[in-house]
């Protein structure tokens, strides 16, 4: 059947993808790949108007594993980045 493959691999990443996963400590949806998240303490958040109340939070996206793929050393914020540097920081988020 057209289609029925795909279906059926989607769900078995998804049923595996799901326990690794973290969700979003605001809206409490789950975080997927490719998602820019940001990080109030411990907690992540998506890196929206709705979810996060500053992209100043902003610590990186979500890779296939479910974990965060930092964008600054030692797992920092954007803010935190610019703190310890000294710099004003830029990213480009697609
Ligand atoms: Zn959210």
């Amino acid at each position: 059947m057209h289609g029925h493959g795909s279906k059926r691999k989607f769900e078995e990443w998804f049923n595996e993808y799901v326990l690794r996963a973290s969700c979003c400590a605001s809206c409490e949806m789950l975080l997927f790949p490719g998602s820019a998240v940001g990080r109030i303490g411990e907690n992540l958040v998506h890196l929206t108007f709705d979810c996060c109340p500053s992209g100043g939070f902003y610590v990186g996206s979500i890779g296939e594993d479910g974990q965060v793929v930092s964008a600054f050393e030692g797992n920092l914020t954007i803010a935190e980045q610019a703190m310890k540097t000294g710099e004003i920081q830029i990213k480009n988020l697609e």
